[in-house]
């Protein structure tokens, strides 16, 4: 299960780097803020986060003589303070099917990580059907076919081009048939045309509530890390076009900065139930705020 999962290593940028470790303590003075402020934009943080942590960082301390040690172990306290609260693993309800519905734009992970999960709650004892639900394109459904095989968990299809709303809704016929816990509906991710992409995604949504009106019970929304700031942009734009209620954010095995991360609590403050540190199936970890901010500060 995910608890018991090793925590992973989620960033490999360190932001106080070596230059910034003298020996001598040195004073805490607006040069230096500003170099911290530079280290933490080049980490992916964004300009406002960025201000914000060092602001906070330099309350009460300002004019002040620190080591390199402090002025890390203060910034991974002020990163963790911001990352604590939405390091939530995703809510489980007593509904059975839960409707896991998951958005993203197309590469970001979806697939991968709806593999992963599937297979994370069966090891868990839950029952999961998977439906396909990127009918325009095979090849998505092909690959999540093979993550279906993985995982042991069955996948439902629809032929090419064919309503998503309508396998949406036979997904739900099926699930409830199985008694199945948990049905995590894959979706569109072409944002080219983003009023057909929102009707899409709105028809799921009416469909699957004609079932149960409280689904879909999680709306994830797959992040690629290594699009740094780009991820931001991501989130405003679902939040538009669905009721995202949590995160997931993939490739942080990779060179990404994690330091959007930083910037999405700090914006958003929706819950990041999980990070993808690889392509295996085992490769999704929770988020652990702690790990990471020390990760992230060096
Ligand atoms: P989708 O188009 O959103 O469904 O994206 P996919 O699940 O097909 O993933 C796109 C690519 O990203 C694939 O090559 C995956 O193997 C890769 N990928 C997904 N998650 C991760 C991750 O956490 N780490 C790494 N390194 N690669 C990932």
């Amino acid at each position: 299960t995910a608890t018991t999962m090793a925590p992973a290593t989620t960033a490999r940028a360190q932001i106080v780097p070596a230059a910034l470790r003298p020996t001598k303590r040195r004073v805490l003075d607006d040069d230096m803020l500003e170099q911290l402020e530079e280290l933490l934009i080049s980490a992916d943080m964004g300009v406002d986060t960025a201000l914000r942590v060092t602001a906070n960082m330099a309350e009460g301390r300002f004019g002040k003589k620190l080591s390199a040690d402090e002025i890390k172990r203060i910034l991974a306290a002020e990163v963790a303070r911001i990352m604590d609260p939405v390091a939530r693993p995703m809510p489980l309800y007593p509904k059975r099917p839960q409707v896991v519905l998951v958005v993203g734009v197309n590469g970001s992970g979806k697939t991968t990580t709806i593999g992963k999960l599937a297979s994370q709650f069966k090891a868990a004892g839950k029952s999961v059907v998977i439906a396909a639900g990127d009918t325009f394109r095979a090849a998505a459904v092909g690959q999540l076919q093979v993550w279906g095989e993985r995982a042991g968990v069955p996948v439902l299809t629809a032929p090419e081009g064919s309503d998503p709303a309508s396998l949406a809704f036979d997904a739900m016929t099926k699930a409830e048939a199985d008694g199945a816990d948990l049905l995590m509906i894959d979706t569109a991710g072409r944002l080219q045309n983003r009023a057909d992409l929102m009707e899409e995604l709105a028809k799921i949504v009416r469909v699957i509530r004609k079932k149960d009106p409280s689904a879909p019970h999680n709306t994830l929304l797959v992040l690629d890390a290594t699009t740094g700031q780009n991820a931001l942009r991501q989130v405003e734009t679902f939040q538009k076009l669905a009721d995202v209620t949590g995160l997931v954010m993939t490739k942080l095995d990779g060179t990404a900065k994690g330091g959007v991360l930083v910037a999405l609590a700090d914006k958003f403050g929706l819950p990041i139930h999980a990070i993808g540190v690889g392509e295996q199936i085992d490769d999704l970890a929770p988020f652990d705020p702690e790990e990471f901010a020390k990760a992230l500060t060096g």
